[in-house]
């Protein structure tokens, strides 16, 4: 049975109200809701895995923030910290034992790194991670994959154009062509598409960067043969094999999807739950690579508030509940019982609809395709299906992020009472969905 709308009064005028501040009414475009119901839900304050918006209505959250809280939110042990610490100030745009504590905890724990830099966000980390590799290559081109997205730097905002190996098209205006004629962009999981462009640009591809987890075109998991194959491949040509695990990186286990593949990509960034909650991002590499950094090396990146305090306890705090043993164990176990269930659920009724899930992602699709692994493979119209689901589950307290290419997250906060409830949310709301 359909439920009564909620009542989004405060949100609806805290929103006209900010479409005459911010284009679009936010500081993020997916936040204004376009794909779903049009209008977004202020958010007042959230507490483990609930959030409540600005009308009182309670959600169970699995958003988490994109990512970030995977502790929950208002995490106890982080707050707590990050109270402590700003008690002493909150920025000196100089060096602090902080950022010394939170490199330890990353470095002593991840094989794959030697060194690290932190910058605040996930944008800056990967965009200095591609300069990096630029400079110790000494060669242009980059290669990223349909699908894939690593933040808002222009070489970055690049799709692919009509062919199998194609210079990329600028995906926003503003982009110039030269940058993009610098990008290559090829399909996932496509052997030829990436030999190809190897053998065209020859000697020329100082970089391929890929989401080892995609997770923000929906979730398309690559196999790990792909994986190593692009590893082979990179190798065998001089290019920086780059994994952009700002999703990935403490989420599908300490040392991200690198150690979950067993393979070791050139360079490594990281940002969302490597903060906390605060605005964090980093990069990492061998000392070798590492040291064409300035003010060692060449490669030039800077920034007032990187390492900052504040930022740097949260990451502290968070980690170190990371680093307990059984952590991940214990979150991956509860994501995958709560999978399958789902997936019991619409293979019994028969409907086209899929969930796909690695650690504690997951992600639904209206399909009747199993292992969606390329951009491509998902249907655009399937989208509608997806904005009358997120209605019903806004309208049974759950909170999906708002479009169907987004994943959702469990975090350590989310209660077997809340799986419960929103399974049955999930069942109800699908019911509704195909019998329309
Ligand atoms: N890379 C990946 C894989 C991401 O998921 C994101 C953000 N969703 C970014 C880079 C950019 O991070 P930020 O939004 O912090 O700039």
């Amino acid at each position: 049975m359909n439920k009564p709308d909620i009542s989004r009064a405060k949100s609806a005028a805290l929103y006209e109200k900010a479409k005459t501040y911010f284009p679009g009414g936010v500081n993020s475009p997916v936040r204004a809701f376009k794909s779903v119901y049009g209008t977004p839900l202020f958010i007042e304050k959230g507490d483990g895995s609930h959030i409540w918006d600005a009308d009182g209505n309670e959600f169970i959250d699995f958003c988490c923030s994109w990512g970030p809280l995977i502790l929950g939110h208002n995490n106890a042990a982080v707050r707590n910290k990050v109270t402590e610490v700003m008690q002493k100030g909150m920025s000196f745009g100089a060096p602090t034992a902080l950022e010394n504590e939170l490199a330890e905890l990353i470095l002593g724990n991840n094989k794959f790194i030697e060194k690290i830099r932190f910058v605040s966000s996930g944008t800056e980390a990967v965009m200095s991670a591609i300069r990096l590799a630029r400079g110790y290559t000494k060669r242009d081109k980059i290669l990223k994959f349909e699908g894939c997205y690593h933040g808002h730097s222009d070489s970055l905002l690049v799709k692919a154009g009509s062919g199998l190996v194609t210079f990329g098209e600028t995906s926003s205006a503003g982009v110039p062509k030269a940058f993009a004629d610098e990008t290559i962009v090829v399909s996932l999981n496509d052997k030829k598409a990436l030999h190809e462009a190897f053998e065209e640009f020859e000697g020329q591809i100082a970089a391929v960067i890929i989401e080892p987890i995609p997770a923000n075109n929906g979730l398309l998991l690559q196999t790990k043969e792909y994986l190593e194959y692009l590893r082979q491949i990179c190798t065998d040509n001089g290019t920086m094999l780059i994994f952009d695990e700002v999703i990935s990186g403490f989420r599908v286990g300490f040392e991200g999807a690198a150690a979950y593949y067993g393979i070791r990509p050139d360079i490594l960034t990281y940002g969302k739950i490597i903060g906390g909650g605060l605005p964090v991002g980093a990069y990492g590499a061998s000392a070798e690579v590492m040291d064409y950094i300035s003010p060692v090396g060449s490669v030039y990146q800077a920034g007032t508030l990187s390492g900052n305090p504040v930022a740097m306890a949260a990451g502290i705090a968070q980690l170190t509940e990371l680093l307990k043993p059984g952590f991940y164990d214990e979150l991956h176990a509860k994501t995958a019982g709560f999978v399958k269930a789902i997936q019991d659920f619409v293979a019994e009724r028969g409907y086209r609809f899929r969930v796909s899930t690695i650690g504690s992602i997951f992600w639904f699709a209206f399909t009747d395709q199993d292992n969606i692994a390329t951009a491509e493979d998902i249907d655009p119209a399937s989208m509608t299906k997806f904005k009358e689901m997120h209605h019903e589950l806004i309208n049974r307290g759950i909170y999906l992020g708002p479009s169907g290419y987004e994943v959702g997250f469990i975090s350590a906060a989310h209660t077997p009472a809340d799986l419960e409830t929103t399974k049955t949310a999930i069942f109800d709301s699908l019911d509704i969905v195909f019998k329309s």
